[in-house]
């Protein structure tokens, strides 16, 4: 059977997708409301109930709100790094039924392989994930302040991309409403990804195996889908990528599913595009403080 990924939701305020293979039902981060993710699961079929496991990649509440309602009703295995885990019982005053798993490592949920690795960002021990299925690889990079040698490296093989494309430089600039902490936390190397530096690893990770590219976690005030999609099209288009479908997510509405059915190549996937990024080794997880 195919694997099929469906962005439930996305955006700064809430971020939830679901993944199905032949034996593996999972919910990636649980952003949404519980009856907002049991309402949208229910649009395709599905409910809490048949999930075989959450996984999490930190714990800021547009990944994890939803937690308190789903557990409430179902005892799903959240997977997640030890120092997210106490960080979520915390702050939702929840016991987790948890999975630990070390960052940078691998884990088997049923037929999916998940590989982990840190991101910057300013959490706990925040991660992104490469999710391989027998029908093709998934990535999943939300939640950076800017990329990282580590984690374009672990995406390289992505057939389906999950990257972040927070804001519009400008317009955060010019925001009214926001504290100028507030941008500066947004904008430093521990915030989220611009447009523009977004554009920089969809070109990076362009390989001729990649088939689709959601554009996520959008800020509400600082960027619209219409610019996010102008921004990395146009970088597809002069790199020659035109085998890449863009499409922008929104928190409000679920994409529609999409359909791995690809045998995973087992050649190295070939870039499109000379690097853009530094030839030397990423030195760690961290600026230092
Ligand atoms: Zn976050
Ligand atoms: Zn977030």
């Amino acid at each position: 059977m195919s694997a099929r990924l469906t962005i439930l939701g996305s955006g700064s305020s809430g971020n939830c997708a679901y993944l199905e293979t032949g034996e593996t039902r999972l919910l990636l981060d649980a952003g949404l409301s519980g009856r907002q993710i049991r309402q949208r699961l229910a649009t395709i079929g599905r409910s809490p109930e048949s999930l075989h496991g959450i996984i999490i990649t930190h714990e800021h509440s547009d990944h994890i709100t939803g937690l308190t309602g789903i557990l409430a009703k179902v005892d799903v295995p959240i997977y997640c790094n030890r120092l997210t885990k106490e960080a979520i019982e915390s702050t939702l005053q929840i016991k987790l039924n948890c999975r630990i798993f070390d960052t940078g490592g691998s884990f088997d949920i049923g037929d999916v392989a998940v590989d982990t690795f840190s991101i910057p960002h300013d959490a706990y021990d925040p991660v992104g994930f490469l999710l391989r299925t027998r029908s093709g690889n998934i990535g999943l990079l939300t939640d950076l302040g800017h990329a990282t040698k580590l984690a374009v490296e672990r995406v390289r093989a992505a057939n389906v991309l999950i990257l972040e494309t927070n804001h519009d430089v400008k317009m955060l600039q010019d925001d009214p409403h926001r504290p100028w902490s507030l941008k500066q936390r947004i904008l430093s190397r521990h915030g989220h990804l611009s447009n523009e530096a977004a554009a920089d690893v969809a070109q990076e990770i362009c390989s001729s195996e990649l088939r689709q590219l959601y554009l996520a976690h959008l800020s509400r005030d600082c960027n619209t889908p219409e610019l996010a999609h102008r921004v990395i099209t146009e970088r597809m288009q002069k790199i020659g990528a035109t085998h890449v479908n863009v499409m922008s997510t929104s928190q409000d509405t679920i994409c529609p599913t999409f359909e791995l059915s690809m045998p995973p190549s087992t050649t190295p996937a070939a870039p499109v595009a000379p690097s853009l990024f530094e030839p030397t080794p990423y030195a760690g997880g961290y600026a230092s403080a």
